[in-house]
């Protein structure tokens, strides 16, 4: 499809319905544009604040031809919707992030070769196709190390950690024998993230590093910036720059990494780059001059991009689960900006909102 800048009032197909797609929608109408909300689920929270929905599975062909023309251009708030999709909606619509992108961030040996392809380092890897490809693979890369299926992992999921007598048939088959990778275990001295833009224009934008603490596998809180030297900071900021540009990016993408103290000094490796808006950016909502959502939008619209300049040091937190019973306080506390996401129910490890502390 040709490229062009979409004025506002411009109509934005969003695929998936999650709270990524209720932030961006929000983002969105302040800039005059409505959003049309793609989605399998009931009830998903974008529904509600977003101009139309269409719920319908994802290989719907009538319904995604429909959701295609009512739109200007198309994005996703969820990576894992089905290749086959993207590339169908393409044909009839520009889709941003590429189809290609989706394709390469959604298998993790795909990701982490190209990643290490382009001379970034990353934790040592190996395909593991079967129990025996496993045994050698542990063999090469040792204990503790972490298997991870390559497709359809987040949060923790499809993942299992092979320590020392660790049965190696027992852990391949407790992921369902998938294809697989295994990593060897990075001993981080702290997680970092790049959450940064890349407009239609090639402009690239990046906010503050976030330092982030993962509580049982799930983002817990982002403190900016990251406490980390100002050379380390920059360096983090030039891989994802890289990325980006590598894969031809338009809108927002996060870029995943761990900080390791070694022997020759402080490294990066990269973890894992997702394709959108980001937890770990969710912070630039109360505490930047433009939030990553709204960033998305102008990127994936052909706008200029805006300045991701932090108003100052930041700490957001998760509210995960039974933390929204917490709600009423949180309204109480000066500096505290609360974010619900709608969810009537407060299942175990489901994300429900999350809260921006600022300096007041
Ligand atoms: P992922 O799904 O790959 O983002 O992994 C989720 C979390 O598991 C990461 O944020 C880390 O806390 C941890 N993790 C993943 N891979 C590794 C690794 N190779 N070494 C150490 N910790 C890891």
């Amino acid at each position: 499809m040709t490229e062009r800048a979409l004025a506002p009032t411009a109509k934005i197909g969003i695929v998936g319905g999650g709270q990524l797609g209720r932030m961006l929608a929000l983002a969105a109408a302040r800039l005059g544009l409505s959003c049309h909300i793609y989605s399998p689920g009931e009830g998903e929270p974008a529904y509600e604040v977003a101009a139309k929905s269409t719920i319908a599975p994802y290989d719907d062909q009538a319904a995604l031809a429909r959701f295609a023309a009512s739109v200007d251009v198309i994005t996703y708030e969820f990576e894992n919707i089905p290749a086959a999709t993207a590339e169908f909606l393409q044909k009839l619509k520009p889709v941003r992030p590429s189809p290609r992108v989706l394709a390469l961030t959604q298998d993790r040996l795909v990701e982490k070769d190209f990643v290490a392809k382009l001379g970034i380092g990353v934790a040592p890897y190996a395909q593991v196709d079967d129990a025996g490809a496993l045994a050698r693979a542990v063999a090469r890369i040792g204990r503790p190390s972490i298997l991870k299926t390559r497709r359809f992992g987040y949060d923790g999921k499809g993942q299992t950690t092979i320590k020392e007598g660790a049965d190696l048939a027992v852990a391949f088959r407790s992921l369902g024998g998938q294809p697989s990778i295994l990593e060897g275990f990075v001993p981080f001295a702290m997680e970092v993230s790049v959450v940064a833009a890349r407009g239609l224009d090639g402009e690239f934008l990046a906010w503050d590093v976030g330092e982030n603490v993962h509580d049982n596998h799930i983002l817990d809180t982002t403190t900016v910036p990251a406490r980390m030297s100002p050379d380390l900071l920059r360096r983090a900021t030039e891989k994802a720059q890289k990325i980006a540009e590598a894969l031809d990016y338009v809108g927002v993408l996060a870029v995943e990494m761990f900080l390791v103290n070694g022997p020759q000094g402080q490294t990066l490796l990269v973890n894992e780059i997702a394709p959108r808006v980001h937890n770990s950016g969710h912070w630039t909502l109360d505490g930047s001059v433009t939030s990553q959502f709204e960033q998305h939008i102008r990127a994936v619209c052909g706008f200029p991009l805006g300045s991701p300049r932090a108003h100052g040091p930041v700490v957001m937190r998760n509210l995960i689960g039974d933390d929204i019973k917490e709600w009423r306080d949180l309204l109480r506390q000066p500096g505290a900006c609360l974010h619900l996401y709608g969810k009537t129910e407060a299942r175990p490890g489901r994300k429900m909102g999350h809260v921006t502390f600022l300096k007041v």
